[in-house]
């Protein structure tokens, strides 16, 4: 956390007053790691299938889809208060000793005895009105997941894109959830970003679907560069299924404070969009051109967090090592690297100018015109050279350049690779293909 804010990954929402609860803002590295997970995704699940569209439907949507969805009911948490400090708990809290609403159960912030309510249901959706008039009939809902823009569009797309069932339709927006108990920094936050896809299939092939989904998500997250034995699968068990799915598995990531979900894949059935079709009183039912069979269909989710797999990703990539040779000598033993796969760092390569004179800028000004043409790069002369390579391990930057006496002679620059060390000599009017080679994949 600390390294996400000094460097400009993550800062606190509204700091100046304090910070508000759970919501956190992206700086300028954080912006760009963040933005190149979600254009993986989109990438991945739009761009290189023929059988998902996209779509980037509203976050304020008609209350009744919210009832129909089963979140106006469902969607709670069970609340319990301490009446003597004034925290608040889910109910589920694993810290709390006993049962709440009776006189063994111990508060686990105060430790006071017999002082927490019995639970009560909490609805998670943020509420707001819409228009000037503040009453019930103006409530309109914040989304609390994306899907359901997905659901009430899809004849939309399916019939503007003349796609057929098997398809699927992907969104990357926002979410929002009046988490009880956020927290462990941008995991659990009250706004975050979600990616979900939504898969229509014939009913009786969602199991398959189902299989190849999950194939293909994990597959996705190894892409990332994600030490494989810090994932692994968690199917959910009959009490830990949300309303709306009869069989669902988490990817998990072992975080530094425990292995937890960030992207779960789903078998939603009909449930969606037969309650659609029922409270909307418009059919849903797709038409096979082929059969001319109709059906509702069933829907296989994938829903993975942006924040949370950021999360990941950075976890993931933290090291704390000691350098030896040369470096060493130059920047100290100790450094902070984050070892992002580097088509996913914020910043591509870094420019140096070893020293600020004999004519060792003008070339670096030149080489960092013509690199930032194709890649986001930085610009940096200021400190020692070993400080400068360590400024960028710590941004995640895979390549530093740097330009030196032998530079402005035979027009070669020095790539040092963030992992190796390695020093590479390339000629400059190379060096665009040089990383561009090592920035694939
Ligand atoms: P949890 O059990 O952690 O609350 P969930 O099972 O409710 O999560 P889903 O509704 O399946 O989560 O949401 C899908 C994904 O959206 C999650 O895997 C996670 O990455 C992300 N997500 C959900 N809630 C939050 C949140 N409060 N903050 C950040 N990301 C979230």
């Amino acid at each position: 956390m600390s390294l996400a804010k000094r460097r400009g990954f993550v800062f606190q929402s509204s700091e100046i007053y304090g910070g508000l609860g759970s919501v956190w803002d992206y700086g300028p590295l954080g912006v760009e790691l963040k933005k190149n997970i979600k254009e993986r995704w989109w990438r991945s699940m739009v761009h290189e299938r023929h059988d998902i569209e996209g779509l980037d439907a509203a976050i304020l949507m008609h209350p009744k889809v919210w009832e129909a969805s089963g979140h106006v009911s469902g969607f709670t948490d069970p609340l319990v208060d301490c009446k003597q400090c004034k925290n608040r708990f889910r109910a589920d809290d694993p810290r709390i000793k006993g049962t709440p609403g009776q006189p063994d159960a111990q508060c686990p912030v105060c430790g006071s005895k017999g002082t927490l309510t019995a639970p009560r249901q909490f609805n998670l959706m943020f509420k707001t009105f819409m228009g000037p008039v503040e009453d019930q009939a103006a409530v309109v809902y914040l989304r609390p997941e994306t899907a359901q823009g997905i659901y009430v569009n899809y004849l939309n797309v399916q019939q503007s894109s003349r796609q057929k069932i098997p398809f699927g339709i992907a969104q990357i927006g926002k979410a929002f959830r009046n988490e009880i108990t956020p927290g462990n920094f941008i995991f659990r936050t009250r706004e975050f970003e979600q990616m979900e896809m939504q898969f229509f299939v014939k009913p009786g092939t969602e199991n398959e679907w189902f299989d190849t989904w999950r194939a293909e998500r994990m597959n996705w997250v190894k892409g990332l560069g994600i030490r494989e034995e810090k994932l692994r699968w968690h199917q959910h068990g009959k009490d830990e299924l949300a309303h709306y799915a009869a069989d669902a598995y988490d990817i998990q990531y072992e975080f530094p404070f425990g292995w937890q979900e960030f992207e779960g894949i789903h078998n939603r059935t009909d449930f969606d969009l037969s309650n659609h079709q029922q409270h909307a009183g418009k059919k849903l039912e797709y038409l096979d051109p082929k059969t001319n069979e109709k059906f509702l269909p069933y829907v296989v989710e994938t829903s993975a967090g942006a924040d949370r797999t950021t999360l990941v990703v950075l976890c993931d990539a933290y090291r704390e090592e000691e350098v030896r040779g040369e470096e060493a000598a130059e920047g100290g033993e100790q450094r902070v690297v984050l070892k992002l796969k580097p088509s996913l760092a914020p910043l591509k390569a870094a420019v140096f100018p070893l020293v600020n004179k004999d004519g060792m800028p003008e070339l670096a000004h030149r080489i960092h015109d013509d690199l930032r043409r194709h890649f986001n790069v930085f610009y940096d002369d200021g400190g020692s050279i070993g400080r400068r390579y360590r400024r960028q391990d710590e941004a995640g930057t895979p390549y530093g350049v740097t330009i030196d006496g032998q530079s402005t002679q035979d027009q070669t620059v020095t790539v040092r690779d963030r992992d190796t060390l390695k020093q590479d000599r390339v000629s400059t009017g190379k060096l665009v293909e040089y990383l561009t080679q090592k920035l694939a994949g």
